[in-house]
């Protein structure tokens, strides 16, 4: 008997914790944020041009630095 209850409350826990995910920061929003400029060596995002060269050249010294419009 008890074990029934049981069942639906688990059941309303695991719907309401999706529901919690869907209501969360989607990955959507994270990019509309703005990680525009990618670094074309390591591929790691960055929130502007300016962040992506100090980047380049702290982590990729030598390498040539994409201009900004392609950036
Ligand atoms: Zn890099």
């Amino acid at each position: 008997m008890a074990r029934g209850k049981q069942k639906e409350q688990s059941r309303e826990k695991a719907q309401k914790a999706a529901a919690a995910r869907k209501g969360g920061k989607s990955q959507i929003q994270f990019r509309q944020q703005g990680l525009q400029s990618i670094c074309p060596i390591c591929k790691t995002p960055n929130p502007n041009y300016k962040t992506m060269v100090l980047h380049m050249e702290a982590k990729h010294p030598g390498k040539p630095i994409p201009p900004e419009s392609t950036a």
